[in-house]
């Protein structure tokens, strides 16, 4: 029988349903065990705790004793390390356990993020603990400066930047600010990043974070990721993920966004970005973003839509299919004055967090 997508659609529709049911189920069962070590004590079942229950019924059948876990720990075994359980009312979500990176892209979410696991152990950085900022070269000026001033500020952040080689750290005077990372993995591939295959993120950024954390001599490790309780969907994604020890304290701390903007306006710095625009986050003309910021972007820095049409024309492909060459993109808004052609206003959201 030959298959069309049309048959996959009911397989697709049930997995969209059935998804989120058992991260639900999987995160009852994990606070139940959490809770249960860190508040009712955890069963202990080493050698030298086992002996003959006093006054048992059956005197050869060691007794299980407890004992407490130290406060704090957010990790109850490696049993559910996978998944992170719900926060209960009386955790700090931020008081994550060591080994554990945080990634910080640079954005309001990711710096309020780190500025709370830093007040959550007590300012500074526990031993075993990263932050780790992944450099694509096509930030905005504004998002370097950013880091930069955190990293002066708060606690170090180490730079992170793609390499054939692997990964390379670098500084805030060295780190790359033209594109070469990126232009240098498209070249590796041969193939340009598009909303389907989008290996920018994890070639650019997750492969690199974990390499660092291996290099560290860290196998076992908890990613702690600047995702809200407004993204429900990409929260839920990220916990599906069975390979990956992740937390989002952010979301398991009901966070907004409108709660970080206004934090971030009583904080002595803020993220500089033009027009204070999500226009402009990230990589600065990501294929993922909308006609509207596409355009935006464009008209303010037309320069940077250069690189775009470089890397374009360098594989004889676009970025995006169903939109014109970003060189069109370029010549639509800079000379003609408008896009002239619809093109798709639905910015995709990604996997590279704010
Ligand atoms: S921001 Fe967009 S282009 Fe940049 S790494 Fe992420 S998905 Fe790729």
């Amino acid at each position: 029988m030959h298959y069309t997508s049309a048959h996959l659609y009911p397989v697709r529709a049930y997995s969209r349903i059935l998804t989120p049911i058992h991260a639900h189920a999987r995160d009852c069962r994990n606070a139940y065990k959490l809770y249960a070590h860190q508040h009712l004590q955890a069963w202990d079942t080493t050698p030298e705790r086992l002996s003959p229950a006093a006054g048992s019924r059956y005197p050869n059948v060691p007794a299980l004793q407890r004992t407490s876990r130290p406060s704090g720990s957010t990790h109850v075994g490696s049993r559910i390390r996978r998944h992170r359980a719900p926060i209960l009312p009386d955790m700090n979500p931020y008081k994550i356990t060591p080994p554990f990176y945080v990634s910080f892209s640079g954005g309001r979410t990711s710096g309020f993020l780190l500025r709370q696991v830093l007040d959550a152990h007590d300012g500074t950085l526990p031993p075993d603990a990263y932050v780790l900022f992944a450099n694509t070269g096509r930030e905005h000026a504004a998002t370097y400066e950013f880091v930069e001033r955190i990293g002066r500020d708060w606690c170090q952040v180490i730079w992170l930047e793609w390499a054939t080689t692997g990964y390379e750290v670098t500084t805030p005077q060295t780190a790359n600010r033209d594109g070469k990372p990126f232009a240098d993995l498209i070249t590796k591939r041969n193939y340009l990043p598009n909303p389907i295959a989008r290996f920018c993120t994890s070639d650019l950024k997750v492969i690199p974070m974990k390499r660092f954390m291996h290099d560290q001599g860290h196998q076992d490790f908890t990613s702690v990721i600047g995702l809200r309780a407004d993204e429900p969907r990409r929260v839920a994604k990220l916990r599906s993920d069975p390979t990956r020890d992740i937390a989002m304290p952010l979301a398991d701390a009901n966070v907004t966004k409108e709660d970080i903007s206004q934090w971030w306006a009583e904080q002595p710095f803020d993220l500089q970005l033009p027009h204070d625009d999500p226009a402009f986050g990230n990589c600065d003309l990501c294929f993922l973003k909308g006609a509207a910021r596409i355009e935006r972007v464009i008209r303010h820095e037309p320069d940077r839509a250069l690189w775009w049409a470089d890397q374009e024309s360098k594989i004889g492909a676009r970025f995006r299919k169903d939109r014109p060459t970003y060189r069109q993109l370029l010549t639509q808004i800079t000379v003609q004055g408008h896009l002239f052609q619809h093109i798709d206003d639905t910015t995709i959201p990604c996997d590279c967090t704010e």
